[in-house]
């Protein structure tokens, strides 16, 4: 029996038996589980956010700090009605686009009224 130098055995093995194909479906595979994970973890986080719309379907309006108040400048202990939002209350967007069938009606009825309240300059 002939023993081979490891250099010469090494070197036959890395260019013949190397399962080159095995390693090219499981990287297929490894990159397939990944997208698969990706794509099931967006799908969850989808359901999450879905689900809080229906338990939360509300927010404060950030640009009047939820006190649905615009300030006076000079007489600062006078207000006028925040025209973006009612009350310092809003139902949030989500929740207008695929919310409960009340937070959708009252999103788009409230947006229409503060639409309809500002072209006719009667929202202060
Ligand atoms: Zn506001």
């Amino acid at each position: 029996m002939i023993l081979l130098s490891y250099e010469s055995y090494h070197s036959q093995m890395t260019r013949m038996h190397v399962p080159w194909i095995l390693i090219g479906i499981e990287a297929v595979a490894w990159v397939m589980g990944n997208v698969l994970g990706l794509v099931l973890a967006s799908l969850g986080l989808v359901v999450i956010y879905l689900a809080s719309v229906r338990v939360h379907p509300r927010v404060r309006h950030r640009a009047c700090g939820g006190t649905g108040e615009h300030r006076g400048a000079v007489f600062s202990w006078t207000h006028r009605k925040c025209p973006r939002c009612n009350g310092g209350r809003l139902v949030r967007w989500g929740a207008g686009q695929w919310g409960a069938e009340h937070a959708r009606n009252e999103y788009r009825r409230t947006k229409e009224a503060r639409a309809t309240a500002r072209s006719n300059g009667t929202w202060r």
